[in-house]
């Protein structure tokens, strides 16, 4: 869904008293656009995903398809974790203009949403984690194995079929008013539309032939965001219930250390929600967060600046254990 066509209704829905915003708009309108939107970028990569194995019988997965594989999302990953989640939503460092927008565009074509709904919902996620009125707790389905399954399912994946959608007016004022911004936002389904279509076009040129391109789409395009997005995805399920704990957060966030390479730096996950502000979620060197490795030379290179890095004495402030870290619960 486009942040224009939610804007437009969210403006429809908060008339209740001056002053008064809803948190949340519910209206059938935007359900359906959830649904078209779960359908098309959540369920299409499953499916494409298949087909991608099943075209192994076609051509082999060679060199150019694991490059387009590997090339598309690290871009697009890190368009999600660097522009999305800790610039956008979080303002953890400034950068240049065109370097946000690149990251924006690059975010987008991730099929994860457009970057204005995406960082409202994230920003919900941290006004109420693990709560009533987070949108994808997976500790609020009920007791016993039943529950926890029932939660991790949720959280996952289920949540997006149709959930409140966060008011954008309430939850990304900064984000509307930057017009450049909005604009990238609204030509969201163009930019994932991109992104299929690079990895079509390079894969067919780079060889020369049909069944590379077809080759290239699947894995470079379906096969990518399938990967990418369960990635993003089991930070909200499975690192809000297992790993280590080893700074005090409100809610039940974990890291999960050895998933650092795989999700560029993001499931520091605990780190995260108790330092929500720095563009560092490592929090030390010899924790790999590649996200952080990216901002770090877009720094170097004068392109960003502002890096909101917490200082030793509020790190340590906020460890539980100093030295060691709570077993997982
Ligand atoms: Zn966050
Ligand atoms: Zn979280």
């Amino acid at each position: 869904m486009t942040e224009g066509e939610v804007s437009s209704t969210a403006s429809g829905q908060t008339g209740h008293g001056p002053g008064a915003r809803r948190k949340t708009i519910d209206s059938p309108y935007i359900h359906r656009l959830q649904r078209r939107h779960f359908l098309l970028f959540d369920i299409l990569p499953i499916l494409g995903t298949v087909a991608a194995v099943a075209f192994l019988a076609v051509r082999p997965f060679g060199v150019t398809d694991f490059a387009l594989l590997f090339g598309m999302w690290l871009i697009t990953g890190l368009g999600v974790t660097v522009g999305y989640h800790r610039l956008f939503t979080h303002r953890t460092f400034k950068a240049r203009p065109w370097v946000t927008w690149v990251l924006a565009v690059t975010g987008s074509m991730a099929g994860q949403g457009p970057v204005v709904s995406w960082v409202a919902l994230h920003r919900r996620h941290h006004e109420y984690s693990d709560r009533e009125g987070d949108p994808h707790s997976p500790n609020l389905s009920g007791q016993g194995w039943r529950g926890r399954l029932r939660g991790l399912a949720h959280s996952h994946f289920l949540w997006m079929r149709r959930h409140e959608y966060p008011n954008v007016v309430h939850y990304a004022p900064d984000l509307i008013k930057d017009r450049a911004l909005v604009r990238i936002s609204r030509l969201y389904y163009y930019w994932v539309l991109l992104g299929l279509a690079l990895p079509a076009v390079l894969g067919g040129v780079l060889t020369m032939s049909w069944t590379a391109a077809v080759s290239g789409l699947l894995w470079g395009g379906l096969v990518r965001i399938f990967v990418l997005e369960h990635i993003v995805w089991a930070i909200n399920s499975f690192l809000h219930m297992f790993g280590t704990r080893p700074y005090e957060s409100r809610e039940n966030s974990h890291n999960g250390g050895v998933f650092a390479l795989a999700t560029l730096g993001e499931s520091w996950h605990n780190n995260h929600h108790a330092f929500p502000d720095s563009p560092s979620f490592g929090l030390d060197w010899y924790r790999l967060d590649p996200g952080f490795w990216l901002i770090k030379s877009l720094a170097v290179l004068g392109l960003a600046w502002d890096l909101k890095v917490p200082s030793r004495t509020r790190i340590a402030a906020k460890r539980i254990t100093p030295g060691s870290t709570r077993p997982a619960t």
